[in-house]
This record gives structure tokens, sequence and C-alpha cells, in this order.
């Protein structure tokens, strides 16, 4: 690929970590060289070109400087661009190059997010056009805002105001419109009929006789100034106040660093982290915390009014465009002095960046798959590198990258090893599932029952764990065997009995369940095969009528909202049971939840993930963390086939560090992350020969290097997904090797026909 400044971006750190020490691998800022100062500049498009393209600077004016944003002429097209650092590659003679049609007004995009657009392209092998679509996500936010257009009175409309008695030209309604705008001032027509009580033909009438005039005014910041911060927190245990007193002492000394935040479930992180952002904020400097998507919830957010008395802007998949285009002008305008987000919020604009905090540093959700493959934790740390601020990665149970980074001494770790308030950590026991006898169609074991029985009894609540929407995850003819398949994916169809519906978890494809067999035409043979969380709450409901059960299922909520007020039912002791997936999983605070059942605890072990252990460690040490986090103790039950597994044996005796250790070791020993580098390459096509043919195409040119290992290609586990036919390398490299120099030098010796499509996955995390 031709992309001399990514390449460049890379070469200057060889082992492409975006972690890695900044002052070790700068970005030097490219010098422009005079002489070839012509008009013409490079814009970066936010497509996936692979380098910015030349245009002339507009008309009789100076060129203008990287990054502005300018409107360009692409073939038909008129698309918005960011002026680009180096000097134009003048391809074309300047004679034959476009004009720029138009500059914005809009504050241009500074170097820092300039210098991590190319970063982040250089490392996941992402085009730096797509990954600054990323930085510039709302095209409306780039434009100017829309002018207001209000109404004032005139001076014939005053004059005629002042006129009284019988022969006044003015009606009552219009004379209370027009003292309505003297005495208030100018306002939107809607408003000045409001205010005068009459409708708006009023105000029409008194445009039309010229006694009322409209103007435009330039439109304003929709996002209200910055309240006031510095309200004091509750006062924090001798643990926490010494954690927040480093996280504090890191921002004031300033420079990047990166502290883990490593806390038990229930120990006050959060209290802690708001410590240092309240810090920040005092400084003047602005704040991002990444959530994990999902945990955005309410509850978070509650807590975070009751500490700063106001709520942080937000940035996430469920806020509307309108908000977001005012988000990101208020970001860049420094009116927003806290952002709360998804991954993407990375992105955003920040002028007086201070701090980074990363919350749930472990969870797989900030590994995006789709598009530019980027994990949003260890593209927070670049970030924070290239501003020179801290950034906090909280959990209970880092991620195997982090224990080595900090093993490394590249992080520093603060501790916090006890519940806040005297709270204890749950009990944990295993329940072996080889040993119990359940009946069919039926998932709880004895003594999981008899628990449930026991908390409902004392007036407390469960939580039932099983990460599987839906009613059951596969779907049989009791007759012909046949299972019913998703037409475009390798991969059952989920019942869904809420819905009466057959879901495809992959691809979205859903159908009504069919009256009969679709391969033997019988009728009332299909039948149910294993449990989903719907189904586990018909079996709670026949074991225990009386309990007031409620489900929590990303499908079955309609939103955050939803979400909320079943975590407030939660709280207010509305529910007795709670059965979910993953999203009950994270954050919640429920005091009398005492108990936690988890019903298959195996689930996340099949398959090929090099990370499924660690996983389902973190996933269920989550879940297990809900319990018994006040005054009551809580206690949680596992069920497993295997319970003899290392996952399982260290989740029942607490030992985290231990389970770590012996992870590193395997991966270690298997040369897997974070001890060697992988990248996962999936070729696909509309039908399976071109899928191959490209794949042979790719797999002739793959390189011989040591230290490499190329894998494949292979149909992937999805072998068909959205209709796609898939097949899969995998590339093992010791950490030495520039693994992305290695991958743009292959990838750019093939040219793959036009249906083929690549992906490219740097130190992928789904192995479907
Ligand atoms: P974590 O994020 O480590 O799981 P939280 O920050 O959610 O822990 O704290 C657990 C509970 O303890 C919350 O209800 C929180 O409000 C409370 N808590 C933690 N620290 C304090 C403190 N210093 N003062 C009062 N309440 C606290
Ligand atoms: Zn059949
Ligand atoms: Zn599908």
């Amino acid at each position: 690929m031709p992309d001399s400044r990514a390449n460049s971006a890379a070469a200057a750190d060889p082992a492409a970590d975006p972690a890695a020490d900044p002052a070790a691998d700068p970005v030097a800022d490219p010098v422009a060289d005079p002489a070839a100062a012509v008009s013409a500049v490079r814009v970066m498009l936010p497509l996936p070109l692979p380098e910015p393209l030349d245009y002339l600077a507009p008309e009789g004016m100076a060129a203008p400087e990287p990054g502005r944003f300018v409107r360009v002429a692409l073939g038909p097209r008129r698309v918005i661009g960011v002026v680009w650092d180096g000097t134009p590659g003048l391809d074309l003679p300047c004679e034959r190059l476009k004009p720029i049609g138009e500059i914005l007004a809009t504050p241009p995009l500074r170097p820092e997010l300039r210098r991590f657009v190319e970063r982040v392209a250089a490392y996941t092998l992402a085009p730096p056009g797509a990954v600054l679509r990323m930085a510039m996500s709302v095209e409306a936010a780039l434009l100017p805002p829309p002018p207001r257009r209000v109404c004032a009175a005139t001076e014939a409309g005053r004059a005629a105001l002042a006129e009284s008695g019988p022969g006044a030209r003015l009606t009552a309604a219009r004379r209370r419109v027009i003292a309505a705008l003297c005495d208030g001032g100018a306002c939107a027509l809607a408003e000045a009929a409001r205010r005068a009580g009459c409708g708006t033909g009023v105000v029409r009438g008194l445009i039309a006789a010229g006694d009322v005039c409209e103007v435009r005014l330039p439109g304003e910041p929709a996002l209200p100034p910055p309240a006031c911060w510095d309200q004091p927190g509750p006062p924090l245990s001798p643990d926490q106040a010494a954690a927040a007193q480093r996280l504090v002492a890191s921002g004031r000394a300033g420079g990047f660093s990166v502290t883990v935040l490593d806390g038990v479930t229930g120990s006050g992180k959060t209290e802690t982290y708001f410590a240092a952002i309240a810090a920040a904020l005092t400084s003047g400097r602005q704040v991002l915390v990444l959530l994990p998507e999902i945990a955005l919830g309410a509850q978070w957010l509650d807590r975070f009014r009751r500490r700063f008395g106001t709520l942080p802007a937000q940035w996430h998949s469920d806020v509307s465009q309108t908000a977001r285009r005012d988000t990101w002008r208020a970001v860049a305008a420094g009116h927003a002095r806290i952002v709360v987000g998804a991954r993407s919020a990375l992105f955003l604009p920040f002028p007086e960046l201070g701090l980074i905090v990363v919350d749930e540093e472990h969870d797989p959700s900030y590994k995006q798959d789709e598009g530019v493959s980027y994990q949003a934790r260890d593209m927070a740390v670049l970030r924070a590198s290239l501003a020179h601020i801290p950034i906090v990665l909280a959990s209970a149970t880092p991620s195997l990258e982090t224990v080595v980074n900090i093993a490394r001494g590249r992080y520093q770790r603060v501790h916090l090893p006890r519940r806040h308030a005297e709270a204890a950590l749950p009990q944990i026991a295993l329940i072996d599932m080889r040993r119990e006898r359940v009946a069919a169609g039926r998932f709880l074991s004895a003594p999981l029952v008899e628990a449930l029985g026991q908390t409902l009894a004392a007036g407390e609540q469960a939580l039932l764990f099983l990460n599987r929407r839906g009613y059951a995850p596969l779907t049989l003819c009791r007759a012909c065997g046949h299972r019913m398949q998703c037409p475009n994916c390798t991969a059952w169809l989920v019942e869904h009995r809420f819905t009466g519906r057959l879901m495809c978890h992959h691809c979205g494809y859903g159908a009504a369940v069919p009256p009969l067999c679709p391969e033997c035409l019988t009728s009332g043979t299909l039948v149910p095969c294993g449990p989903g969380v719907e189904r586990l709450s018909e079996e709670v409901a026949v074991r225990f009528p009386a309990a007031r059960t409620a489900l929590m299922v990303s499908d079955l909520l309609s939103g955050p909202r939803a979400a909320a007020e079943l975590a407030d039912a939660m709280v207010a002791r509305r529910i007795d049971v709670l059965i979910g997936t993953q999203i009950v999983a994270k954050g919640h605070h429920f005091p009398m939840l005492t108990l936690v059942g988890v019903v298959d605890a195996d689930l996340g072990l099949a398959g090929g993930d090099l990370r499924a252990a660690e996983r389902t460690y973190q996933l269920l040490h989550q879940v297990a963390g809900r319990a018994g986090r006040e005054t009551r103790p809580g206690r949680v039950l596992i069920q497993t086939y295997m319970p003899e597994q290392p996952v399982m044996q260290a989740l029942a005796a607490g030992d985290r560090d231990g389970f770590l250790a012996a992870e590193a070791a395997a991966r270690r020993a298997g040369g897997l992350p974070p001890f060697g580098r992988l990248a996962a390459l999936i070729v696909s096509a509309g039908d399976p020969d071109s899928a191959d043919f490209a794949a042979r195409a790719l797999s002739r040119a793959a390189p011989h290097l040591p230290g490499v290992s190329v894998l494949g290609p292979a149909p992937a586990p999805l072998a068909v997904l959205r209709g796609r036919h898939r097949r899969r390398f995998l590339v093992k490299a010791e950490r030495s090797v520039n693994l992305q120099a290695v991958l743009r030098d292959w990838l750019g010796r093939v040219r793959l026909a036009g249906a083929a499509r690549l992906q490219v996955d740097i130190d992928p995390y789904s192995f479907t």
C-alpha cells in the first residue's frame, strides 16, 4: 500500500504496540517543503482510500492550514474532508488538480487527533480515511449551525402600539404580541404567539402588515455552560483515599501515565476515580470516561449526578443524531467538560483533554470487530500518550494484557483489596452437573433450587445468569432430526417464544416458527433443545409460582430507560428473581441480592477462542460480584459439567492471580498474545468458489519469514455469514516482528477479484 505516512508511523515503533512509551516512538510532525508549497494541499477524505488526495487551494486564496475541514469534489460527489499534513504527492500536474470547493469555519482537527488517526490506521491496517470517518461521524456538526429566525417589533409596530382609543389600528391580540416583543425582546415566532396567548396566525398577520419583522441570528451552542464541579464527594475509606491520591497525583504531575485501578467488586473503584475526575475538572481539563456500551446504565449516571450535581455529555449508539451533533460541537468548543461514552467517543475532538478513564477495562465490548477492527482500551492508551495525559484503567478482573503490562513496568497499579463498608465477598461453590439428576427440559439442579427457596423465604433476592437470549438455542424435528438453520449463516436459529419467531443471532434473520417441519412436513414435531433465558423463566415460574420474576435481556428491553426501570424495580424489591444475560453482570448494585446462580458456566468455553477461559473467569466473577454487596452475605452457585477445569477451580477458590499466572504460562508457551502477535485475515465472497480462489491467491503470496507462521486458509468457524462464504488465515508472529509491516507487504502484493473482500483483524478477539 502506498500509504507512506502510515508506514513511517508504524516503522518508528518496531513493536508497533499501541501502548508503547510515547517517548520511544515520537511521531514527528512532517516538515513541509516550502518549494513544493505551490498552492496544492493534501486532503484526507472519510472514505476507505489508501492516502490523502491532492487539491488546489481555492482560487485567489492561500492554502488552508492542516486540520481545516474543506469541501471538495470527488467524481460527481461533494465530500467534506480534512486538509492533511505533508507535501502533496502531485501525482497529477497542478493544472489538472481540482480546486477545493469551500473551507468550512469549523474549528480545525487538531494535530493530536490527526496523529491519532494515523496511528490507529497504521496499527489496525485500516485505510486512514476509514479511521478519519470515526472522527467526523456527524457531518452536521461540521456545518455552521442553522441560523435562528426571530421576530422583533418594527418602528411602525411600536408606533401602532402607542396609539390608543377607538381609532387604534391594532386588535387586542396584535397589541399583546407587540407588547410581548417590546418587553421580552425578540424571540421565535411560535414563542411570540405563546407569550401573547394567541395563535401564530396573529404574528404572521403582523409580519405581513410590517408591524413585526423576522430577522436571522447566527445559531448558538446548544449545550449549557459547564456546571460547578467542586462539590465534595463522600468521605473515602483509607484504601480508597490512598488510591485516589495516587490517581490525582499522576494527574498533577502531568504527562502520560497509565494507572490500573485494580479493586475487587464493590470496593468503590467508581468513587475513587470520581476523585481523579473532580481534580482534572477543577484544574480546567476535559475528561473522557469510557464504559462498555451496555453499562452506560442509569445507575452509573445517577451516581455521577449525585456526585457532580449534573449529568455528563453522553456518546453512544442510543444518542440521537441531533444530540451527537450538539455534543460534538460542545466538545470541540470546550463547553462539554466531561463525556461518558462507548468506544467511539475516543475520536471526539477534545481540545483540553486532561484525563481518560476506561472502566471495566477487560470488557470484550471494547474490541470492535466490524469495519475498523480496533481495541478501544489500547487505543485509549495511545490517545493518552499522544495527548501526554494520564489514563486510568479500572477493573476487578484486569485483562491478561494489562496484567502483563503491569509486570513489565509499563503500567502502575493501585489496589483496593476490600469491599466498601465491611461487606464480605460472596462464597462461591461449584455444582457438578454430571452428578445432578435434572429432568429433560429442566435446567436447575436440586442445590440451586433449594438455595433459591431459602433466599426467597428470607425475603432476599436472587439472580439467575444464563448468557443466552431467547427460549432455546436449537429447534429440532423429533421425527426426522432436521435442525432449523439460518439460510444466510452457518448457525442454528434461536427460538424467541415471546415473539413467536426463530431468529439468527448473527445476521438478524427472523421467521415465524413454522407449523410443520420444513423437511418431513410432519406437524407438531418441532421441539426446542437447550435453555435460553425465556425458558429458564418458565422453569422458575413453575417451581416458585409466588415469586415475582423479571427478565433482563437486551432484546426484551426497549432501551437504556427500560433497563433503568428494571434496575429500579430490583432495588425497590418489586422483583424477587432476576433472570438475565450478560447485561445483568455489569455495574449493578442491588443491596438485597444475596444469591447468584450461574446456570451454564461452560457456555463460553466452547470454540477456539484464545481468551475463552479468561473471559469466562471475568464474566462469572463479575456476575458473582453482584451478590451480597451490602450487609447480608452473598453466595454464588455455579453449575458446570467441567468442575475440574482450572477456570472453575480458580473461581471457586477466588484465586484470580493464580488463574492469571497459569493462563499467562499457557499463552507464553504457545507464543500467543500478549507474548506473541496475532492477526486474523478473513476473505469472503458471495459464493464458495470465489472465496476459495481469493484465499488461494493470498496463500501463494504468503510470507515465509523467521518468526512468522501463517495458518490457513481454512473455512472460518462461521463458514457462511450473511450469505458470504468466509475463509480464514491466522498469522502468528514473535513479539519482535513488526506484524503490520509483514501484513502490509503481503497484502500489497495481492490483488483480489472485485467480488472478494478482505478483513484484517489485528489481535482478534472473535474467532468466528
Ligand atoms: P466497584 O466499582 O468497585 O464495584 P462501587 O464504586 O460501585 O464499587 O461501590 C460499591 C458501593 O459502595 C456503591 O454503592 C458505592 O456507592 C458505595 N461506596 C463506595 N465507596 C464509598 C464511599 N467512600 N462512601 C460511601 N459509599 C461508597
Ligand atoms: Zn422433520
Ligand atoms: Zn444468519
